[in-house]
């Protein structure tokens, strides 16, 4: 098997003009950039007659490798393109940082990709560098004012807007500022995110246009004042500039997969400290002209899909129609047990003890109220053993587990899967987030962790209650919470796999992302600046001898 750049190094692409075409975007819409590459500009688009059907694609929880929710975005949608359904794609932009350290790119894989791969995977249309230029303009801004005389009175102690790099760079974590005498400013102690991790990037992906991109950016909070009262950008007076370096980033941009199915790539949030879903613009354009919609929220369902559905879709009054929850058979073994250098070798015991995490996915995606069918993404030595196993764990729960090869086949290899999706999208569905608005932000956590991880209880410092007290009584009390936490289990440690009870949620720390509109619940380490590992992919990286870029995977 070729690899993703080489698989998509041979195909023969469509100019974007002729996939725009297809989803019945006018030419007048399309900003091309070269020639498979364009952002839409969705004031030249018609106003949508009809709405399609959003399918969610969510994961069991993984092992580091991922379990290929892109992959099978993709090749769900191309199966459903295939059978003759109006289809496009709604995904994340990968973040350029991790390319170069152990995961590599992030547009599907195998002949279920979307391309140009290396474009999109490194710079695509520049949106991560404008939402960077629009986070560092904030930090600028807010040294500058406390350098010009601090009319504000931030207490430069308590300033919580930390600069982003699109980058994996450990030594940037904590850093020292604004050394070397008076004119270079007041030092402090301060950090670099991963722009990923920016607020910036969060209310990118939730604006539904560029006011409402503008008045989220106002209302970040970047700092307190000696009197400890929160100090905004736009008592910085920084939101419009800001919102002027995005305008050509908040325009969705639009690629095809390996066959040539439209697919918005647009927004890329973090999933921990944020919601990790693609732009609600993308989304919202992508009803709008297709039939059915496929989309994918980060990590496993425990955050993505219930993110998904409890920030993203409850902020844009989207009605999700069906679910597809990924499962693949070393993933289960590990959450059966199997120790991460023995996951090669046939263990059916290992899968069905490893079901109860798949089991408890079904069990809380279906309590939203939407219908879940389970991919089985096949890797090479899966055994039929073992994918029985998945498939009568799903019956159990009254659901069917499709086995798809659209890794190695291409969409061919889902169209089952579609067929299963598509009756499922096509019967009414009963959407309803978990908690209502007007709960306490403590009481949406409590929710969270009882009905989602199904914890035996919450626990919180004083300090930490307090704090969520104090968002409450400045009137951020009825926003939705964004979880951080493992991905790797549905408690909050790493290591208790498969479906954990009893287990306590500690929550650590809690942030207001007041213009993302949610408040974050820290539980456990949360890392918002990857480091490189050992020999980092970078390493690998380089020109072919026809200048054709190698390494990148
Ligand atoms: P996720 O979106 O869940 O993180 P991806 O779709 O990005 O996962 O896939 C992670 C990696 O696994 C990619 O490099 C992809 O090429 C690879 N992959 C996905 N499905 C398969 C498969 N069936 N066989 C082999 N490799 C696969």
């Amino acid at each position: 098997m070729l690899t993703d750049i080489e698989i998509s190094r041979a195909a023969t692409l469509q100019p974007i003009g002729v996939i725009a075409a297809s989803a019945g975007i006018p030419p007048e819409a399309v900003e091309p950039y070269g020639h498979f590459k364009a952002k839409i500009d969705l004031s030249a688009v018609p106003a949508p007659t009809q709405q399609g059907k959003l399918i969610l694609v969510t994961a069991i929880n993984p092992t580091p490798a991922g379990e290929g929710k892109s992959t099978t975005s993709v090749g769900l949608a191309d199966a459903l393109n295939r059978t003759g359904r109006k289809t496009m794609l709604a995904l994340r932009e990968p973040s350029l940082g991790p390319c170069f350290g152990t995961k590599g790119g992030a547009t599907g894989g195998g002949y279920a990709q979307v391309v140009p791969m290396e474009d999109i995977n490194l710079h695509f249309t520049g949106d991560f560098h404008a939402i960077t230029s629009a986070h560092n303009l904030l930090a600028a801004m807010i040294d500058n004012h406390v350098h010009w005389g601090n009319a504000l009175d931030i207490d430069v102690r308590r300033i919580v807007w930390r600069r982003v790099l699109d980058m994996n760079d450990r030594a940037l974590r904590d850093i020292a500022q604004s050394l070397g005498g008076p004119a270079n400013g007041f030092p402090r102690e301060s950090g670099f995110d991963i722009t990923v991790a920016s607020e910036v990037m969060a209310i990118l992906c939730l604006a539904s246009d560029l006011h409402d991109l503008e008045a989220r950016l106002g209302r970040i909070v970047v700092a307190y004042s000696r009197d400890k009262q929160p100090v905004t950008a736009r008592d910085l007076k920084a939101d419009g500039a800001m919102a002027v370096l995005l305008a050509q980033a908040i325009k969705p941009n639009l690629v095809q997969t390996l066959e040539g199915t439209p697919a918005f790539v647009h927004g890329g949030p973090f999933a921990n400290i944020a919601h990790g879903c693609n732009s609600v613009i993308a989304t919202r354009a992508a009803l709008g002209l297709a039939d059915y919609v496929v989309t994918e929220a980060g990590f496993g369902a425990d955050l993505g899909a219930e993110k998904f559905f409890d920030i993203k879709c409850r902020q844009a009054g989207l009605k999700p129609a069906a679910a597809v929850i990924v499962a693949t058979v070393r993933a289960l073994k590990m959450n059966g047990g199997v120790a991460k250098a023995d996951l090669g070798a046939p263990d059916a015991e290992a899968v069905r003890r490893g079901g109860v995490n798949l089991a408890r996915h079904i069990e809380n995606v279906r309590s939203f109220g939407v219908g879940v069918v389970v991919a089985i993404n096949r890797f090479d030595g899966d055994t039929a053993e073992e994918i029985a196993v998945i498939q009568e764990i799903a019956a159990a729960q009254g659901c069917e587990a499709v086995l798809c090869s659209h890794w190695a086949d291409g969409g061919a290899g889902a169209v089952e899967l579609a067929e299963k999706v598509a009756a499922l999208a096509d019967a009414p569905s009963h959407f309803a987030p978990l908690y209502a608005d007007d709960l306490s932000l403590f009481d949406k956590i409590n929710a969270i962790a009882r009905r989602i991880y199904r914890a035996e209880e919450v626990v919180a410092d004083p300090s930490v209650l307090a704090q969520l007290a104090r968002f409450e009584a400045a009137g951020f009390g009825h926003l939705p919470v964004c979880m951080a936490k493992t991905q790797y289990s549905f408690s909050t440690d790493p290591a208790k796999l498969g479906a954990p009870t009893g287990h306590v949620v500690s929550v650590r720390e809690v942030r207001l992302s007041a213009g993302a509109g949610f408040v974050v619940a820290i539980c456990g380490e949360i890392m918002t600046m990857p480091g490189l590992p050992r020999v980092p992919a970078a390493e690998g990286i380089r020109f072919g001898a026809r200048g054709e870029i190698e390494g990148l995977f």
